[in-house]
């Protein structure tokens, strides 16, 4: 839950991170009541004015004519101020929960077979030719030139036809062009290469959190899933585990169904069953498989009931429907690598 003033100035400065701070909203919800009366009452003495303008600074929801005034008051305020303060503080969990337990936007469908893209890793390549994702299906189907003949598997990229990099050194420099039009994969990959210190890049987790929060602020999932990654092992930054839930939230709202899993395995920890249950029902829709074994669990352990679980084998059940295809089938029947459920 992000409802710390720490977290509040990261996510205003760094990006338009949907995290919801309560002193944003007091201040917010003070501010609207500016703009409809201009004449105000001290909450102390009862005169009236537009110069009333000395705001509680704990609640700021009562204004004083002077510092005299609210020091008086303080005693007296001292209880409903509280009360406005978690009861602020509760809307402000609701609207957060309200974001977090939204089934995501499904990823764009290969552009292809037009068919659904597949959640797993194996299900789809990203080509840094043209910046697609392509399905697995579509990546192992033959590729033909424009007289027909087959050209192979692997040596064009089946969307731009462009040659598959022969080197390293190639696809690098690809990588490189497409970052510098935004793609944000490309930008996520780079990260990566830095924070792994692979592919001739030498380690620097500074640059790879630069890079990871550019695609994150571009609305790609895995950017926030590093940066989560980031502070839960301090890497290029201290270990902050409620800066590491942060992102893992914002992951899992963009659509990163194993950042969902893990709120769900941290939920089910704390004991919150019906929060662990939301998390791993969306992540069911998604097709992240070890959801739906979570469910049966709590299912066996009577901490979830037979409807739910069914609902979940439902709802992977869809999912499936929707990625199904005997390309895909084929493709994965060659290479595990292809894998996509
Ligand atoms: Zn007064
Ligand atoms: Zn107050
Ligand atoms: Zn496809
Ligand atoms: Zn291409």
């Amino acid at each position: 839950m992000n409802t710390s003033d720490s977290n509040c100035k990261e996510g205003a400065s760094k990006s338009n991170d949907d995290g919801v701070c309560v002193s944003d909203t007091l201040q917010s919800m003070s501010t609207v009541d500016n703009e409809v009366n201009d004449t105000s009452v001290c909450a102390n003495c009862g005169k009236e004015g537009d110069n009333i303008n000395n705001i509680c600074n704990k609640c700021k929801q009562v204004k004083y004519c002077n510092a005299a005034c609210k020091k008086k008051h303080r005693s007296k305020h001292k209880k409903e101020c509280e009360n406005h303060i978690q009861r602020l503080a509760e809307l402000v969990a609701k609207s957060h929960d309200e974001k977090l337990f939204k089934q995501p936007t499904p990823a764009e469908d290969c552009p292809i077979c037009f068919l659904h893209m597949p959640s797993l890793q194996t299900g789809w390549r990203y080509q840094s030719c043209c910046g697609k994702v392509i399905c697995s299906g579509c990546i192992y189907a033959p590729v033909y030139d424009n007289q027909g003949n087959e050209v192979g598997r692997n040596q064009k990229c089946p969307f731009c036809r462009t040659p598959t990099p022969t080197s390293i050194e190639e696809a690098i420099e690809r990588l490189k062009k497409r970052m510098e039009i935004g793609d944000v994969i490309a930008i996520f990959n780079l990260g990566v290469f830095y924070s792994d210190g692979t592919r001739g890049f030498s380690q620097d987790y500074t640059k790879a959190l630069e890079l990871w929060h550019r695609a994150a602020e571009l609305g790609y999932s895995e950017g926030y899933l590093g940066i989560g990654n980031a502070y839960l092992y301090g890497r290029g930054v201290e270990v902050d585990e409620k800066k590491a839930r942060h992102y893992y939230e914002l992951a899992a709202m963009a659509g990163d169904e194993a950042a969902r899993y893990n709120l769900g395995l941290d939920e089910w920890r704390a004991g919150n069953m019906e929060r662990a249950l939301k998390h791993w029902m969306i992540a069911a829709r998604d097709g992240y498989s070890n959801s739906l074994k979570q469910v049966k669990r709590l299912y066996t352990h009577e901490q979830a009931t037979k409807e739910d679980y069914t609902r979940a084998l439902q709802l992977y059940q869809t999912y499936l429907g929707e990625i199904k295809s005997s390309q895909r089938d084929e493709a994965a029947a060659a290479h595990d690598t292809l894998r996509y459920y």
